[in-house]
């Protein structure tokens, strides 16, 4: 097919959408937003632009996160989103509906899964598959899932964490939690309002999160200063924030996501727990970038854990792997019958 490839993979993140096209690499990375008016029930915006809406448009309009929690609650959105996402990543000149393959949360159902394979369609594609997100990571982070190995993967996003055992290219042992990336801002925010009577925005939180945060405690704190809003006067203020107070508000929810990962562990089957204690835990997803984050599940699961490379972009990676050797992977892959 040449570089005018017609081979869309599509990772629909909780926060993120990513789009890779086989020979392109990733051709587009959007937030999965969908702004909505609330009269008409009509889908305004999709991805970048829906996102510079929230917060900043009148109450009619109403700016939907459809994968936040890692379902895919409503179809007319997850069609619409998937429309604007195909035809923005389509190369100019295409004159070629495009296959597709979406990554779908391990938990879906097999109704959910065609439901996604119909949207995928109805949205311009000329055949859809879908994949399961952990499986789809695996492959993107050059993991052999096909060997008689197990092999842990977790995946912590925006919206969820997934923990998946893969065996012989299918899942073995998994849960999903719904604690990640947001999580931790809240509770980075909640911690800044209650120490220093300030609030501050989502994307502060992020921010403070990126910049300082750590999994474990640092003996060389680093330190930074937030931007919010007094709320005792009302009026702008700063605060010096250092890592450990972070490291102490983002706790417990760490604590959820190590025990999501303890409890795939404990109901992995023996054979494959020896393999996961050579092999050790690989790490994708945005929030596997936080600091130190590897080392909090070793010392709390005694197994070790490494982040992927490129980690952000192992499913979308995976997605465009598997499109370009559909037959290798067609035992993991769903398409409609
Ligand atoms: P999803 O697949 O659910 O859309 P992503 O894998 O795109 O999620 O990850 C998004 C999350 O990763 C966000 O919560 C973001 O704040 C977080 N993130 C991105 N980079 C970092 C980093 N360097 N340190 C900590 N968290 C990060
Ligand atoms: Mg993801």
């Amino acid at each position: 097919m040449g570089i005018f490839s017609t081979k869309l993979g599509i990772d629909l993140g909780t926060a993120n959408t990513l789009v890779f096209s086989p020979g392109r690499g990733i051709v587009l990375n959007e937030p999965s937003v969908v702004a909505v008016s609330e009269q008409e029930n009509k889908i305004l915006a999709v991805g970048n632009e829906a996102k510079q809406m929230i917060g900043r448009t009148p109450d009619s309009i109403v700016a939907y996160r459809p994968m936040k929690d890692g379902v895919i609650a409503d179809y007319r959105v997850t069609e619409a989103m998937l429309r604007y996402f195909i035809a923005k990543s389509l190369p100019k000149w295409n004159f070629w509906k495009p296959e597709v393959i979406v990554s779908v949360p391990a938990g879906v159902t097999s109704t959910e899964q065609r439901a996604v394979i119909e949207a995928g369609i109805r949205a311009g594609a000329r055949r859809a598959y879908v994949a399961k997100e952990p499986i789809l990571a695996a492959i993107g982070a050059g993991i052999p899932i096909y060997e008689a190995r197990g092999n842990m993967i977790v995946d912590i996003g925006g919206g969820t964490t997934d923990v998946a055992i893969i065996s012989l290219g299918g899942i073995v042992a998994s849960t999903s939690v719904k604690c990640a990336g947001d999580k931790i801002d809240q509770a980075i925010a909640d911690y800044i309002k209650k120490a220093f009577n300030l609030g501050i925005g989502d994307k502060t939180a992020e921010d403070v999160k990126i910049q300082i945060g750590s999994a474990v405690p640092l003996e060389d704190e680093l330190s930074m200063t937030v931007k919010g809003r007094d709320f005792l006067t009302g009026l702008p203020r700063t605060a010096e924030i250092r890592t450990n107070e972070i490291v102490g508000a983002i706790e417990n929810e760490l604590k959820k996501i190590v025990k999501a990962i303890k409890d795939v562990l404990q109901s992995t089957p023996p054979e494959l727990s020896a393999d996961i204690i050579d092999r050790g835990i690989t790490m994708t997803g945005g929030s596997s970038l936080l600091r130190n984050f590897p080392e909090l599940i070793y010392r709390r699961t005694g197994v070790h854990a490494t982040v992927a490379d490129d980690a952000l972009y192992c499913v979308a990676r995976g997605t465009g792997v598997a499109l370009d050797h559909l037959d290798v992977y067609k035992k993991s892959i769903i398409s409609k019958r």
